[in-house]
Protein backbone atom coordinates (compact mmCIF):
# COMPACT_ATOMS: atom_id res chain seq x y z
CA UNK A 1 0.00 0.00 0.00
CA UNK A 2 2.90 2.35 1.04
CA UNK A 3 4.25 1.76 -3.12
CA UNK A 4 0.43 2.81 -4.19
CA UNK A 5 0.44 5.89 -2.19
CA UNK A 6 4.10 6.98 -3.33
CA UNK A 7 3.08 6.04 -7.07
CA UNK A 8 -0.04 8.48 -6.74
CA UNK A 9 1.79 11.07 -5.30
CA UNK A 10 4.17 10.83 -8.15
CA UNK A 11 2.18 10.91 -10.82
CA UNK A 12 0.17 13.95 -9.49
CA UNK A 13 3.58 15.36 -8.75
CA UNK A 14 4.77 14.82 -12.27
CA UNK A 15 1.06 16.32 -13.87
CA UNK A 16 2.28 19.27 -11.98
CA UNK A 17 6.18 19.54 -12.95
CA UNK A 18 7.31 18.95 -9.56
CA UNK A 19 10.63 17.60 -9.01
CA UNK A 20 11.93 14.45 -7.33
CA UNK A 21 12.84 16.77 -4.40
CA UNK A 22 9.28 18.40 -3.89
CA UNK A 23 8.13 15.03 -4.01
CA UNK A 24 10.47 13.45 -1.30
CA UNK A 25 9.23 16.53 0.56
CA UNK A 26 5.48 15.22 0.19
CA UNK A 27 6.47 11.89 1.01
CA UNK A 28 8.56 12.60 4.10
CA UNK A 29 7.39 11.30 7.55
CA UNK A 30 7.67 13.88 10.41
CA UNK A 31 7.70 11.37 13.26
CA UNK A 32 7.43 8.15 13.74
CA UNK A 33 6.30 6.53 17.22
CA UNK A 34 6.86 2.80 17.85
CA UNK A 35 6.65 0.79 20.60
CA UNK A 36 5.39 -2.83 22.52
CA UNK A 37 2.29 -3.09 24.66
CA UNK A 38 2.76 -5.71 27.03
CA UNK A 39 -0.68 -6.76 28.58
CA UNK A 40 -1.34 -8.26 32.03
CA UNK A 41 -1.82 -11.93 30.53
CA UNK A 42 1.52 -11.80 29.17
CA UNK A 43 1.17 -10.98 26.01
CA UNK A 44 2.31 -8.43 23.60
CA UNK A 45 1.90 -6.27 20.99
CA UNK A 46 3.57 -4.29 18.29
CA UNK A 47 1.92 -0.33 18.10
CA UNK A 48 2.48 2.36 16.18
CA UNK A 49 1.39 6.08 15.00
CA UNK A 50 2.82 7.72 12.53
CA UNK A 51 2.82 11.45 12.32
CA UNK A 52 2.92 12.34 8.26
CA UNK A 53 2.38 16.27 8.35
CA UNK A 54 0.92 18.54 10.50
CA UNK A 55 1.61 21.34 7.84
CA UNK A 56 -2.17 22.43 7.94
CA UNK A 57 -3.35 21.47 11.59
CA UNK A 58 -2.73 18.90 14.01
CA UNK A 59 -1.87 15.63 12.85
CA UNK A 60 -5.32 13.55 12.22
CA UNK A 61 -6.27 10.19 11.46
CA UNK A 62 -7.97 6.71 12.89
CA UNK A 63 -6.37 3.82 14.98
CA UNK A 64 -6.59 0.51 13.38
CA UNK A 65 -6.29 -3.08 15.42
CA UNK A 66 -5.67 -5.25 12.82
CA UNK A 67 -3.37 -8.63 12.53
CA UNK A 68 -1.73 -7.19 9.07
CA UNK A 69 -1.22 -3.76 10.62
CA UNK A 70 2.50 -3.07 10.32
CA UNK A 71 4.60 -0.35 9.90
CA UNK A 72 4.92 0.71 6.11
CA UNK A 73 0.78 -0.07 6.69
CA UNK A 74 0.59 2.50 8.86
CA UNK A 75 2.82 4.82 7.40
CA UNK A 76 0.81 4.41 3.70
CA UNK A 77 -2.48 5.62 5.72
CA UNK A 78 -0.49 8.40 7.88
CA UNK A 79 0.29 9.72 3.95
CA UNK A 80 -3.20 9.07 2.39
CA UNK A 81 -4.45 10.99 5.76
CA UNK A 82 -2.40 14.22 5.37
CA UNK A 83 -3.48 14.32 1.23
CA UNK A 84 -7.27 13.53 2.03
CA UNK A 85 -7.59 16.69 4.80
CA UNK A 86 -5.99 18.85 2.35
CA UNK A 87 -8.44 17.69 -0.98
CA UNK A 88 -11.30 18.13 1.08
CA UNK A 89 -10.08 21.43 2.70
CA UNK A 90 -10.24 20.81 6.24
CA UNK A 91 -7.22 22.53 8.62
CA UNK A 92 -5.49 19.47 9.62
CA UNK A 93 -2.79 17.15 8.86
CA UNK A 94 -2.32 13.71 8.96
CA UNK A 95 -1.67 10.75 11.05
CA UNK A 96 -2.11 7.10 11.52
CA UNK A 97 -2.00 4.57 14.50
CA UNK A 98 -2.47 0.84 14.49
CA UNK A 99 -1.94 -1.71 16.81
CA UNK A 100 -0.90 -5.33 15.09
CA UNK A 101 -3.93 -7.35 17.17
CA UNK A 102 -7.02 -9.43 15.85
CA UNK A 103 -9.45 -7.73 18.54
CA UNK A 104 -11.39 -10.98 18.11
CA UNK A 105 -9.15 -13.59 20.33
CA UNK A 106 -9.43 -10.29 22.99
CA UNK A 107 -12.11 -10.23 25.63
CA UNK A 108 -13.46 -6.76 26.42
CA UNK A 109 -11.17 -6.77 29.70
CA UNK A 110 -7.94 -7.22 27.77
CA UNK A 111 -9.46 -4.87 24.65
CA UNK A 112 -10.01 -2.05 27.35
CA UNK A 113 -6.36 -2.49 28.59
CA UNK A 114 -4.97 -2.55 25.08
CA UNK A 115 -6.57 0.79 24.24
CA UNK A 116 -5.97 2.37 27.37
CA UNK A 117 -1.88 1.35 27.00
CA UNK A 118 -1.86 2.57 23.77
CA UNK A 119 -2.89 6.46 25.05
CA UNK A 120 -0.34 5.41 28.32
CA UNK A 121 2.47 5.17 25.60
CA UNK A 122 1.64 8.10 23.33
CA UNK A 123 -0.02 10.92 25.31
CA UNK A 124 2.96 13.27 25.30
CA UNK A 125 2.35 13.16 21.29
CA UNK A 126 -0.92 13.26 21.01
CA UNK A 127 -3.36 15.85 21.99
CA UNK A 128 -6.58 18.53 20.93
CA UNK A 129 -3.94 20.89 19.15
CA UNK A 130 -1.09 18.22 18.42
CA UNK A 131 -2.51 15.15 16.93
CA UNK A 132 -6.53 13.66 17.13
CA UNK A 133 -6.91 10.21 17.00
CA UNK A 134 -10.19 8.44 15.57
CA UNK A 135 -11.86 5.07 14.77
CA UNK A 136 -10.82 3.15 11.74
CA UNK A 137 -10.60 -0.79 10.92
CA UNK A 138 -12.03 -2.60 14.01
CA UNK A 139 -11.71 0.46 16.86
CA UNK A 140 -15.22 2.06 17.35
CA UNK A 141 -17.14 4.59 19.69
CA UNK A 142 -16.54 2.47 22.68
CA UNK A 143 -12.94 2.10 22.38
CA UNK A 144 -12.66 5.95 21.53
CA UNK A 145 -14.18 6.50 24.46
CA UNK A 146 -11.72 4.49 26.78
CA UNK A 147 -8.58 6.03 24.89
CA UNK A 148 -10.03 9.93 25.37
CA UNK A 149 -11.03 9.10 29.34
CA UNK A 150 -7.08 7.63 29.62
CA UNK A 151 -6.36 11.18 28.32
CA UNK A 152 -8.13 12.94 30.29
CA UNK A 153 -6.49 10.76 33.47
CA UNK A 154 -2.90 11.46 32.46
CA UNK A 155 -3.46 14.87 31.33
CA UNK A 156 -6.51 16.57 33.16
CA UNK A 157 -7.84 17.87 29.36
CA UNK A 158 -11.86 17.88 29.95
CA UNK A 159 -12.27 18.74 26.09
CA UNK A 160 -12.59 15.77 24.70
CA UNK A 161 -11.29 17.09 21.65
CA UNK A 162 -7.86 14.54 21.86
CA UNK A 163 -9.90 11.92 19.91
CA UNK A 164 -12.95 12.06 17.89
CA UNK A 165 -15.46 9.11 16.79
CA UNK A 166 -16.40 9.32 20.80
CA UNK A 167 -20.05 7.92 21.37
CA UNK A 168 -21.97 11.01 21.81
CA UNK A 169 -22.32 10.37 25.49
CA UNK A 170 -18.82 10.95 25.96
CA UNK A 171 -18.78 14.43 23.75
CA UNK A 172 -19.10 12.26 20.08
CA UNK A 173 -20.92 14.14 17.33
CA UNK A 174 -24.29 12.96 15.91
CA UNK A 175 -23.99 11.69 12.35
CA UNK A 176 -20.25 10.77 12.82
CA UNK A 177 -21.15 6.97 13.02
CA UNK A 178 -22.95 7.41 9.13
CA UNK A 179 -20.52 10.09 7.69
CA UNK A 180 -17.76 8.13 6.18
CA UNK A 181 -20.98 5.86 4.18
CA UNK A 182 -22.94 8.81 3.80
CA UNK A 183 -20.09 10.65 2.80
CA UNK A 184 -19.44 8.24 -0.14
CA UNK A 185 -22.97 8.32 -0.94
CA UNK A 186 -23.12 12.20 -1.17
CA UNK A 187 -19.69 12.34 -3.36
CA UNK A 188 -20.83 9.34 -6.45
CA UNK A 189 -23.82 11.24 -6.77
CA UNK A 190 -22.71 14.32 -6.98
CA UNK A 191 -19.82 12.73 -9.85
CA UNK A 192 -22.95 11.46 -11.38
CA UNK A 193 -24.02 14.84 -11.73
CA UNK A 194 -20.92 16.15 -13.48
CA UNK A 195 -21.41 13.03 -16.17
CA UNK A 196 -25.12 14.11 -16.55
CA UNK A 197 -26.18 10.69 -15.11
CA UNK A 198 -28.35 12.23 -12.00
CA UNK A 199 -31.33 9.85 -11.70
CA UNK A 200 -30.25 7.12 -13.55
CA UNK A 201 -30.76 3.31 -12.66
CA UNK A 202 -27.87 1.77 -11.62
CA UNK A 203 -26.52 -1.61 -9.93
CA UNK A 204 -23.88 -1.74 -7.10
CA UNK A 205 -21.75 -4.59 -5.24
CA UNK A 206 -20.48 -3.62 -1.87
CA UNK A 207 -17.15 -5.39 -0.56
CA UNK A 208 -16.76 -5.22 3.00
CA UNK A 209 -19.85 -4.43 5.22
CA UNK A 210 -18.27 -2.54 8.54
CA UNK A 211 -19.27 0.54 9.40
CA UNK A 212 -18.43 2.57 6.45
CA UNK A 213 -19.90 0.13 3.57
CA UNK A 214 -23.14 -0.84 6.23
CA UNK A 215 -23.90 2.83 5.88
CA UNK A 216 -23.21 3.70 2.82
CA UNK A 217 -26.00 0.73 1.90
CA UNK A 218 -28.38 1.63 3.96
CA UNK A 219 -28.48 5.97 3.43
CA UNK A 220 -28.45 5.16 -0.34
CA UNK A 221 -31.37 2.80 0.76
CA UNK A 222 -32.97 6.46 1.59
CA UNK A 223 -31.61 8.29 -0.62
CA UNK A 224 -31.17 6.72 -3.74
CA UNK A 225 -34.16 4.79 -5.07
CA UNK A 226 -32.61 4.44 -8.36
CA UNK A 227 -28.90 2.78 -6.68
CA UNK A 228 -29.95 -0.95 -6.11
CA UNK A 229 -27.67 -3.17 -4.27
CA UNK A 230 -27.10 -6.76 -5.83
CA UNK A 231 -24.37 -7.46 -4.19
CA UNK A 232 -22.25 -7.35 -0.64
CA UNK A 233 -20.07 -9.36 0.80
CA UNK A 234 -18.23 -9.54 4.93
CA UNK A 235 -15.53 -11.30 5.97
CA UNK A 236 -17.31 -14.40 5.78
CA UNK A 237 -19.17 -14.56 2.68
CA UNK A 238 -20.85 -12.70 -0.38
CA UNK A 239 -24.52 -12.43 -0.53
CA UNK A 240 -25.84 -11.97 -4.33
CA UNK A 241 -29.78 -10.85 -5.41
CA UNK A 242 -30.42 -9.94 -8.94
CA UNK A 243 -33.48 -8.21 -7.58
CA UNK A 244 -31.74 -6.32 -5.03
CA UNK A 245 -30.77 -6.98 -1.53
CA UNK A 246 -32.47 -5.15 1.44
CA UNK A 247 -29.46 -2.85 2.90
CA UNK A 248 -31.22 -2.46 6.44
CA UNK A 249 -32.31 -5.90 6.52
CA UNK A 250 -28.68 -7.31 5.80
CA UNK A 251 -26.95 -4.20 8.36
CA UNK A 252 -29.71 -5.08 11.56
CA UNK A 253 -28.38 -8.54 10.65
CA UNK A 254 -24.76 -7.45 11.22
CA UNK A 255 -25.59 -5.16 14.21
CA UNK A 256 -27.49 -8.22 16.07
CA UNK A 257 -23.58 -9.96 15.71
CA UNK A 258 -24.75 -12.22 12.75
CA UNK A 259 -22.68 -12.74 9.82
CA UNK A 260 -23.45 -12.89 6.07
CA UNK A 261 -22.54 -17.33 6.28
CA UNK A 262 -26.13 -17.35 8.26
CA UNK A 263 -28.01 -14.72 6.43
CA UNK A 264 -30.95 -16.14 4.89
CA UNK A 265 -33.93 -14.28 2.09
CA UNK A 266 -35.67 -15.31 -0.82
CA UNK A 267 -33.64 -14.95 -4.16
CA UNK A 268 -30.25 -14.55 -2.03
CA UNK A 269 -27.63 -16.74 -3.43
CA UNK A 270 -23.93 -16.95 -1.51
CA UNK A 271 -21.05 -15.79 -3.96
CA UNK A 272 -17.02 -15.27 -2.92
CA UNK A 273 -15.54 -11.89 -2.65
CA UNK A 274 -13.36 -12.41 -5.43
CA UNK A 275 -16.64 -13.35 -7.56
CA UNK A 276 -17.98 -9.72 -6.14
CA UNK A 277 -14.99 -7.78 -7.63
CA UNK A 278 -15.80 -9.72 -10.91
CA UNK A 279 -19.37 -9.13 -10.92
CA UNK A 280 -21.97 -7.49 -13.61
CA UNK A 281 -22.13 -4.38 -11.72
CA UNK A 282 -22.35 -0.38 -12.19
CA UNK A 283 -20.93 0.12 -9.60
CA UNK A 284 -18.39 -1.64 -6.90
CA UNK A 285 -18.14 0.28 -3.48
CA UNK A 286 -14.67 -1.20 -2.38
CA UNK A 287 -15.21 -1.11 1.87
CA UNK A 288 -13.31 -3.38 3.17
CA UNK A 289 -9.06 -3.30 3.85
CA UNK A 290 -6.33 -2.17 1.39
CA UNK A 291 -5.06 -3.64 -1.88
CA UNK A 292 -8.62 -5.90 -2.80
CA UNK A 293 -8.16 -5.23 -6.37
CA UNK A 294 -4.93 -6.09 -7.41
CA UNK A 295 -3.05 -7.57 -10.31
CA UNK A 296 -4.29 -10.78 -9.73
CA UNK A 297 -7.95 -10.34 -9.96
CA UNK A 298 -8.06 -6.93 -11.98
CA UNK A 299 -8.69 -8.12 -15.43
CA UNK A 300 -11.73 -9.19 -14.03
CA UNK A 301 -13.60 -5.97 -13.05
CA UNK A 302 -16.55 -5.09 -15.06
CA UNK A 303 -18.11 -2.59 -13.10
CA UNK A 304 -17.95 1.02 -15.22
CA UNK A 305 -17.52 2.94 -11.50
CA UNK A 306 -15.50 2.34 -8.65
CA UNK A 307 -16.20 3.77 -5.15
CA UNK A 308 -12.57 3.70 -2.73
CA UNK A 309 -14.79 3.55 0.55
CA UNK A 310 -11.80 1.56 2.04
CA UNK A 311 -8.12 3.21 2.03
CA UNK A 312 -6.09 2.12 -0.74
CA UNK A 313 -8.34 -0.06 -2.10
CA UNK A 314 -7.22 -0.61 -5.66
CA UNK A 315 -3.47 -1.04 -5.80
CA UNK A 316 -1.07 1.06 -8.21
CA UNK A 317 -1.13 -1.30 -10.84
CA UNK A 318 -4.73 -2.29 -11.13
CA UNK A 319 -5.56 1.53 -10.99
CA UNK A 320 -3.29 1.70 -14.53
CA UNK A 321 -4.81 -1.12 -15.53
CA UNK A 322 -8.43 0.11 -15.47
CA UNK A 323 -8.10 3.65 -16.06
CA UNK A 324 -6.50 2.48 -19.42
CA UNK A 325 -9.73 0.78 -19.82
CA UNK A 326 -12.05 3.78 -18.69
CA UNK A 327 -13.20 2.41 -15.41
CA UNK A 328 -13.78 5.44 -13.09
CA UNK A 329 -12.41 5.15 -10.10
CA UNK A 330 -13.54 7.60 -7.27
CA UNK A 331 -10.20 8.16 -5.38
CA UNK A 332 -10.17 7.38 -1.76
CA UNK A 333 -9.13 10.63 -0.15
CA UNK A 334 -12.09 12.15 -1.38
CA UNK A 335 -14.33 9.16 -1.39
CA UNK A 336 -13.98 8.09 2.38
CA UNK A 337 -13.40 11.63 3.78
CA UNK A 338 -17.01 12.05 5.15
CA UNK A 339 -15.23 10.26 8.52
CA UNK A 340 -13.10 12.96 8.71
CA UNK A 341 -14.84 15.75 7.91
CA UNK A 342 -17.24 15.00 10.29
CA UNK A 343 -14.44 14.37 13.14
CA UNK A 344 -13.39 17.86 12.16
CA UNK A 345 -16.96 19.07 13.27
CA UNK A 346 -16.87 17.18 16.00
CA UNK A 347 -13.48 18.45 17.34
CA UNK A 348 -14.36 21.99 16.71
CA UNK A 349 -17.85 21.16 18.88
CA UNK A 350 -15.60 19.94 21.78
CA UNK A 351 -13.27 23.23 20.98
CA UNK A 352 -15.96 25.29 21.35
CA UNK A 353 -18.29 23.59 23.98
CA UNK A 354 -21.16 23.51 21.40
CA UNK A 355 -23.58 20.22 19.96
CA UNK A 356 -24.43 20.61 17.17
CA UNK A 357 -28.20 19.20 15.93
CA UNK A 358 -27.51 15.94 13.08
CA UNK A 359 -29.15 17.89 10.44
CA UNK A 360 -26.80 20.74 11.32
CA UNK A 361 -23.74 18.17 10.72
CA UNK A 362 -25.24 16.60 7.63
CA UNK A 363 -25.82 19.73 5.93
CA UNK A 364 -21.85 20.56 6.61
CA UNK A 365 -20.80 17.59 5.42
CA UNK A 366 -22.63 17.61 1.96
CA UNK A 367 -21.30 20.91 1.78
CA UNK A 368 -17.53 19.72 2.05
CA UNK A 369 -18.17 16.82 -0.03
CA UNK A 370 -20.00 18.50 -2.84
CA UNK A 371 -17.28 21.41 -3.01
CA UNK A 372 -14.53 18.24 -2.70
CA UNK A 373 -15.86 16.72 -5.68
CA UNK A 374 -16.80 19.90 -7.66
CA UNK A 375 -13.14 20.87 -6.89
CA UNK A 376 -12.04 17.23 -8.15
CA UNK A 377 -14.08 17.82 -11.60
CA UNK A 378 -13.14 20.92 -12.55
CA UNK A 379 -9.09 19.70 -11.69
CA UNK A 380 -9.73 16.68 -14.15
CA UNK A 381 -11.41 18.61 -16.33
CA UNK A 382 -8.69 21.07 -17.09
CA UNK A 383 -5.95 19.23 -16.56
CA UNK A 384 -6.94 16.01 -18.46
CA UNK A 385 -6.10 13.53 -15.45
CA UNK A 386 -7.91 10.91 -14.07
CA UNK A 387 -10.12 11.46 -10.90
CA UNK A 388 -7.50 10.04 -8.82
CA UNK A 389 -4.26 12.44 -10.38
CA UNK A 390 -7.18 15.35 -10.26
CA UNK A 391 -7.56 14.68 -6.54
CA UNK A 392 -3.75 14.27 -5.59
CA UNK A 393 -3.14 17.74 -7.52
CA UNK A 394 -5.99 19.53 -5.63
CA UNK A 395 -4.30 17.85 -2.40
CA UNK A 396 -0.63 18.78 -3.65
CA UNK A 397 -1.84 22.49 -4.43
CA UNK A 398 -2.89 22.96 -0.62
CA UNK A 399 -0.38 21.35 0.62
CA UNK A 400 2.19 23.47 -0.82
N1 LIG B 1 -10.19 6.45 9.95
C1 LIG B 1 -10.88 7.40 9.14
C2 LIG B 1 -10.13 7.66 7.85
O1 LIG B 1 -9.33 6.87 7.43
C3 LIG B 1 -11.24 8.66 9.90
C4 LIG B 1 -10.09 9.44 10.41
C5 LIG B 1 -10.50 10.59 11.32
O2 LIG B 1 -11.68 10.83 11.48
O3 LIG B 1 -9.59 11.23 11.83
O4 LIG B 1 -10.37 8.63 7.19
Amino acid sequence: MLETAHAAIRSAATKLGLDEDAVKQLIDINNEHIFDIKLKNGRTYPAYRVQHSNKRGPYKGGIRFHPEVDIDEVRALAILMSFKTAAVGLPLGGGKGGIEVDPKTLNQNDLEELSRKYVRHLHPHIGPDKDVPAPDVNTNPGIIDWMVDEYEIITGDKTGASFTGKTVARGGSLGRDAATGSGGVIALETLLKHLGKTGQKLTYGVQGFGNVGSFFATVAEGDQPNWRLIAASDSSTGLYCKSGLKPSDLSRHKKNGGSFKEYKADGVSSITNQDLVGLEVDVLVLAALGDAVNKKNMHTVQAKYIVEMANGPVSNEAFEFLDKKDVVVLPDIIANAGGVIVSYLEWLQNKSGEHWSESGVNNKLEKYMTSAVDNLYKTHLSKKVSLRDAAYINAIKNLS
